[in-house]
């Protein structure tokens, strides 16, 4: 059967042979066995489902929450000369029923639909009438609650598809899943172990880059000046900032697009398509922006404020190059960008328990800002990438590696203080007792009176809360979760104070408390 399959890649797509994963994963679904394949952004998941959905007898459904990536997946299975058509709210209703007829009357080999359209019972029965070769969740995370964009219409029309008793197999697709949501996935559409594909998150053309204490405008025009001919995008963390940077940018003379949930559907999409056809070379976006854009010239992704979880970095960072060649992914970080990300999660109308979670998540993000170890491995190591290499030799924590400084003393100082403070306090509180502030709250709790209050005086304030980020990014301390995160000692924070363990930083990263403030 799999010969089938590698002839079909060739004759119908052009392609010699399969990429990582795409073989396992087309030979699972031939057996009928419930499949989920994980693999990163551009690394061919459509091909996984489109292969069995030829050869299997019926139509393959395939339920995606992109209704903007439906059209151009039909057109392009059209012009391999294979049947495919999409029914979303795009089309007129007159439409959709027409295509419902085609459909009933078998003229279809691939249909895509969103999920709201099993809200229909009509639909419904069409498909228990319908011989069906797969159906295929794409963008699986999705009906995941743990996913980083859980949609709970996604979910809820598991149980409505697991009632029919025609489907022969389901496939689950994903670029972003961590142990959390692959587990909850497998269960949902009763995945076997060893039916999970997982390629592995690593995409070796994409280099890293944090940018601290910079004034981010100004920051973003030299950049811009410097790389005139390639297409970008630039992600916000709010419509706010998106308007403000375009409207700067603008003023600069510089074409720029923009793209969020504020605009209306006719300006986001002509926003959308000026950028996909290269008209415009700069997209401004907040998130709303490019689940599923399939542009494969983008040669950089600029974060302009640390998004809230590395799920949703890594995904939008990885809209860079999808065709393979060298791409930046820029973040640009200040710390009122933490303050900003808990506000949001403050905002929003999530439980408590759900809260906690976003918590952890954010935390993880802020420690992928401050750590001094290979970047590429961090993100890699979140996601529990058995990956081998420990640097990859292109991210911003990697090019900059030079000397190493050993920092021990200036460290038991740090820690000597959160103890003394009772591990009762967070990062700002402890970084200004450790400077010597005469913050009114300081006073408060009498923390003016602790031996190590001001005992790092010779630093600035920001520079010693850096340090300790850094120092929670490495797990030389720990710090709980929650607004209000308070910093305890760990055992590797017991082994540094009794000497046993050495605390090395690079000395381009040693927090000087010079670098520049600046206004956003
Ligand atoms: P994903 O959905 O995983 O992000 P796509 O399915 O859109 O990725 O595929 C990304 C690109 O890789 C597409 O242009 C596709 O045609 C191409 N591609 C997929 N499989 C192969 C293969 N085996 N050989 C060469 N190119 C491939």
């Amino acid at each position: 059967m799999i010969a089938e399959a590698e002839k079909i890649l060739q004759t119908y797509y052009g392609f010699p042979s399969f990429r990582p994963g795409q073989k396992e994963t087309i030979s699972n679904i031939l057996e009928l066995n419930n499949t989920l394949a994980v693999m990163p952004t551009g690394g061919g998941k459509s091909i996984c489902y489109q292969i069995p959905g030829m050869s299997l007898d019926g139509v393959a459904i395939i339920i995606s929450p992109l209704i903007s990536l439906m059209k151009d997946q039909v057109d392009a299975l059209n012009s391999l000369g294979i049947a495919a058509t999409y029914i979303n709210s795009s089309l007129s209703t007159t439409e959709q029923q027409r295509r419902l007829q085609d459909i009933e009357a078998r003229r279809y080999k691939f249909l895509y639909v969103a999920p709201e359209r099993f809200e229909s019972s009509y639909f419904i029965q069409m498909v228990k009438r319908l011989p069906i070769a797969l159906v295929a969740f794409d963008e699986a995370h999705c009906i995941s609650q743990w996913g980083h964009d859980f949609r709970p219409s996604y979910r809820s029309i598991v149980p409505n598809l697991k009632a029919l008793s025609n489907i022969p197999v389901y496939v689950a697709l994903t670029a972003t899943a961590t142990e959390e949501v692959i587990s909850d996935i497998q269960n949902l559409l009763h995945v076997e172990n060893e039916h999970v594909i997982n390629t592995g998150f690593e995409r070796d053309n994409l280099a890293f880059h944090i940018i601290k204490g910079k004034d981010k405008p100004s920051y973003i025009r030299s950049f811009l000046s410097e790389r005139k001919n390639e297409s970008g995008i630039i992600y916000t963390a709010t419509r706010k900032q998106a308007d403000a940077l375009y409207d700067q940018l603008t003023a600069k003379g510089l074409s720029v697009a923009k793209y969020h949930a504020g605009m209306s559907e006719d300006q986001r999409k002509k926003s959308q398509a000026a950028f996909i056809q290269d008209e415009v070379l700069i997209m401004i976006a907040t998130n709303a922006f490019g689940m599923g854009i399939d542009k494969s010239n983008v040669r950089y992704v600029i974060h302009y404020a640390m998004p809230m979880t590395i799920e949703s970095y890594y995904q939008e960072a990885g809209r860079a190059g999808r065709d393979g060649e060298p791409s930046d992914c820029i973040l640009l970080f200040s710390s009122q960008d933490i303050q900003l990300q808990k506000f949001l999660i403050e905002q929003s109308f999530m439980d408590e328990e759900a809260k906690r979670q976003e918590y952890r998540k954010l935390q993880a993000m802020i420690n992928y800002c401050h750590t001094h170890s290979c970047l590429t491995s961090f993100i890699l190591d979140y996601f529990n990438d058995a990956h081998v290499k420990k640097t990859c030799d292109r991210c911003s924590n990697c090019m900059h590696r030079t000397d190493q400084t050993d920092m021990t003393k200036e460290a038991q100082m740090i820690l000597s203080c959160v103890k003394r403070m009772g591990e009762r306090f967070g990062v700002s509180m402890t970084a200004k007792v450790l400077k010597g502030s005469n913050d009114k709250k300081v006073k408060d709790f009498k923390l003016n009176s602790i031996s190590t209050y001001g005992i790092l005086s010779n630093y600035t304030e920001k520079a010693l809360t850096e340090w300790i980020h850094f120092m929670v990014a490495e797990k030389l301390l720990a710090t709980e979760e929650g607004r209000y995160p308070t910093l305890k000692l760990n055992q590797e924070s017991v082994d540094v104070l009794k000497g046993n363990r050495t605390v090395w930083m690079y000395s381009t990263v040693i927090p000087t408390g010079e670098s520049a403030d600046y206004q956003e």
